[in-house]
């Protein structure tokens, strides 16, 4: 005990010693310069825009890509054409930040999962959930801001005054070693509406319905837009690749 306390006395003293002979300069450095970024908007001018009220360019059909995503564009607002299927990015993307808004339907139909449902698949695979949670009981682990069947929001978010709903997530993919190992599962912090409700989340695997979710290498993928049957709005989509 006295020699552990010995050591760690003269452990203290020679960094003590050695900070002595650093002056400030000797921990500073100027290169590499972060670069630049204007947010004119809200929106970073490094960002990739996927939709910003104009027309759904950066998007398809997931069921026939080379078709043009068959939902609705009006008035700057982006709405699920019911029964015409998923949309997807044609860009594919591994780790990035994301910002997408949300509303749900104005006409209050349907309960549970039935109600205001969408989703946002990251990579094509693990949906972030998007429901109408307002006086809408469901599994916690379904309801909006969860990891879809896997993690539930650390806390339950309301819409902001206009109906509108905020995401912005910070995804890190899976990686894979050469051959085909799981070396690191995919993450997930999402914000929504400014708080927190994912903090580093591991998502486990692939977003399934029935059972546990798979998990199978993969390279990069495209963001989906899930069309569950509900007129679900969104708008102002941007993304960077990290
Ligand atoms: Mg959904």
């Amino acid at each position: 005990m006295k020699l552990n306390l010995a050591i760690s006395f003269l452990f203290i003293a020679s960094i003590a010693a050695a900070q002595t002979k650093f002056k400030p300069e000797d921990t500073e450095f100027y290169t590499p310069k972060p670069h630049v970024v204007h947010v004119p908007g809200g929106v970073p001018d490094d960002a990739l825009v996927l939709f910003d009220g104009r027309d759904l360019v950066e998007w398809q059909s997931v069921k026939d890509t080379n078709q043009a995503a068959p939902w609705l564009v009006e008035e700057g607002v982006l709405t699920v054409k019911g029964g015409a299927g998923d949309i997807q990015t044609k860009k594919k993307f591994g780790d990035f930040q994301l910002h997408i808004e949300w509303k749900s339907p104005e006409l209050i139909k349907g309960e549970g999962q039935g109600r205001g449902n969408s989703g946002v698949f990251l990579q094509g695979l693990y949906e972030v959930q998007v429901l109408d949670n307002t006086d809408n009981p469901t599994y916690v682990n379904g309801q909006a801001g969860s990891i879809y069947k896997q993690r539930p929001p650390l806390v339950e978010v309301r819409s902001e005054e206009d109906g509108w709903h905020r995401y912005d997530l910070i995804y890190h993919a899976p990686q894979f070693n050469r051959d085909g190992m799981l070396v690191r599962k995919a993450t997930l912090t999402l914000l929504h509406n400014g708080v927190l409700v994912q903090d580093q989340a591991v998502i486990e695997g692939t977003t399934e319905y029935i059972g546990l979710p798979k998990m199978m290498a993969h390279g990069v993928g495209p963001l989906i837009l899930q069309d569950h049957g509900n007129p679900v709005h969104f708008r102002n989509i941007w993304i960077r690749p990290l």
